[in-house]
């Protein structure tokens, strides 16, 4: 059975109890990293993953909170002997910063560094963009601050999927995206006021409810965040079973 471990659950300004949030979806044998944030090795490997589980990577947006994790990844994925290519994808702007984070770090000195495949993903609905053994993935645009995307990942074999909102405002290509996921993991950055780029809670609920997911998942949550109340605001819009995130959270699918 598929799993969805939660690496980190916080906004851009986090607290002492949440990693900035990015996700792990991981099957029998591989596992999808989606975001990079906080110490990615060392959550990984807590989460039970093996560095080698992961042969892909797709971010969702360049802000420092979603991708400033990945050159300490690529960092110890090369000290613990990676030698097979490593494919990350994301939008046009998404891989631009990426390759400026890595030519920051001067890569090119790194003896025998494992080749990196840059996949750039269009700002449309992309149904099945990658297709793995046990996943699909697909992704449609966000609306947030800079162009973004949300993420859907189906387990090949049960069918069953979840999907990621990223940072985004309410809209309706997100509930698309998720429509019928057995997970909706939503932003909920405020409990009930709009925000500029962002999702309240209660919009979340919302969002789940037009979707018709089983679960919804609140992540992106502010410092010293009122899990009840949270909690209650998704409640309050969507009767399926509503989860405050917590770093390491582990969900089946
Ligand atoms: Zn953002």
């Amino acid at each position: 059975m598929a799993q969805l471990i939660l690496l980190g659950t916080g906004a851009a300004l986090s607290d002492a109890t949440r990693e900035h949030t990015y996700l792990v979806v991981k099957g029998e044998r591989e596992a999808i990293l989606i975001d990079c944030a906080g110490s990615p090795v060392q959550r990984l490997l807590k989460a039970g993953v093996a560095l080698d589980q992961i042969d892909h990577i797709i971010l969702t947006h360049h802000h420092p909170d979603h991708i400033y994790g990945l050159s300490v990844l690529l960092l110890g994925m090369w000290l613990a002997g990676r030698k097979k290519p490593l494919s990350i994808y994301g939008l046009a702007d998404t891989l631009r910063a990426t390759r400026a984070l890595m030519r920051a770090f001067e890569w090119e000195r790194f003896k025998n560094f494992f080749p990196i495949e840059f996949h750039r993903v269009p700002q449309r609905y992309h149904n099945a963009h990658l297709v793995t053994a046990e996943f699909s993935v697909s992704s449609a645009p966000t609306r947030h601050i800079i162009p973004t995307i949300a993420v859907r990942i189906e387990a090949r074999a049960s069918r069953r999927a979840i999907t990621y909102s990223s940072d985004t405002e309410v809209l309706d290509d997100v509930v698309n995206l998720a429509r019928g996921s057995y997970i909706l993991v939503h932003e909920a950055t405020t409990l009930d006021t709009d925000s500029n780029g962002h999702t309240s809670a209660r919009q979340a609920g919302e969002q789940a409810t037009r979707a018709d997911v089983k679960k919804l998942v609140l992540v992106h949550l502010p410092p010293e965040c009122d899990v009840r109340a949270w909690r209650t605001a998704a409640q309050s819009t969507f009767t399926g079973t509503v989860i405050v995130g917590k770093d390491l959270m582990r969900l089946r699918f």
